[in-house]
């Protein structure tokens, strides 16, 4: 196939170029750089039917052109992270809305698959765990900025699919969760690359809250390869799909503990409130856990990739080169 990924030099973005063009696929990205870097895709310049831009996907004409270019569009720009949406609003609900609706609309023109990549999080504060993709989202009050993402996602996952129903227009939506590996930043607040970093440096590893909150990790690889199949799978079209692994379930503080088994790290554990963490009033969804059986009916994915191996593959990320801690 010929892609083009939005948000491409990101962390899941530059993980799917490389699977990708490993398949030997073409790949455009355009990235604006705000939150990817440009080392995330330095190992692939000058391969073959690699080609890249950077460029906001705000610049209507340069989106135009490289949609034309490519069979399908993945969609990963986004304003991701609660850190930089408790911090920076305007711009996370901004980028998450009116990219997707230039995406959709540019497609749509062009008749080209999108592939578009939501959220976890829009489950929000549901406790019907595990999430299936037709459960009820249960969102907070405005006036709590976490929420923004999960409804401006919520929007954007309304607006392809709506392009489907009225238009149809190719679309399929995948709703990650908690997807880590190396090229992850803690700079937007995700909790692995923070915790190795602090276990590494011997600082204090920050749980906030109290620890009991749990998640389920899911590697990148994993979830690419999913994107992949997805992309190529006819019934996936007009559907919305959970991506993640159901195998393993840690809280928050067991997580810590992992994190200093790993690297050897006497560092302590710590408790933050979450007000300190982040705002006054924050709230933190207590479990998030997906049901995958409507993705195994349709591919037969199992996860490959064990907690520990993910955190291993994490740690050597950050200690091959001192300058990324
Ligand atoms: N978290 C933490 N310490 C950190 C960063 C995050 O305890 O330094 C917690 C966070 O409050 C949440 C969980 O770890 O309960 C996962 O956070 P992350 O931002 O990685 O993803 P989320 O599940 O919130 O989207």
């Amino acid at each position: 196939m010929k892609a083009l990924i939005t948000g491409g030099a990101g962390f899941v973005g530059s993980h799917l170029t490389e699977r990708l063009l490993e398949s030997g696929h073409e790949v455009h990205v355009i990235d604006d750089l705000s939150t990817g870097s440009i080392e995330n895709i330095e190992p692939f310049k000058g391969r073959a039917g690699f080609h890249y831009t950077i460029e906001t996907i705000m610049n209507a004409p340069v989106l135009a052109e490289l949609v034309d270019r490519v069979d399908v569009v993945f969609h990963l720009a986004a304003a991701v992270g609660v850190r930089l949406i408790v911090e920076s609003p305007v711009n996370t609900i901004e980028t998450n809305v009116h990219g997707t609706e230039k995406v959709l609309a540019l497609a749509n023109k062009k008749r080209k698959k999108v592939v578009l990549t939501s959220t976890s999080e829009v489950y929000g504060k549901a406790d019907t765990v595990p999430f299936r993709e037709d459960g009820d989202l249960v969102m907070g009050p405005t006036s709590k900025g976490r929420w923004s993402y999960a409804c401006s996602k919520a929007i954007d996952e309304f607006l392809a699919l709506a392009y489907h129903k009225e238009k149809r227009l190719p679309v399929v939506v995948v709703r990650l969760f908690n997807t880590v590996g190396p090229r992850q930043t803690g700079r937007y607040g995700m909790v692995i690359p923070n915790f190795v970093k602090q276990a590494l440096l011997g600082h204090p590893l920050t749980v906030f809250g109290d620890g009991t909150q749990t998640r389920c990790f899911t590697d990148v690889r994993d979830v690419v390869g999913q994107l992949a199949t997805l992309a190529e799978a006819p019934a996936a079209v007009g559907e919305v799909f959970n991506v993640g692994n159901d195998r393993e379930e840690v809280s928050i503080l067991e997580l810590a503990e992992r994190v200093k088994a790993r690297t050897g790290s006497k560092s302590e554990i710590v408790l933050v409130p979450y007000e300190k963490a982040y705002e006054e009033g924050f709230e933190d969804m207590q479990r998030r856990v997906p049901d995958l059986s409507k993705l195994r009916a349709l591919t037969g994915y199992e996860p490959q990739v064990s907690l520990d191996e993910c955190l291993d593959r994490i740690v050597a990320y950050f200690t091959s080169d001192a300058t990324r801690l």
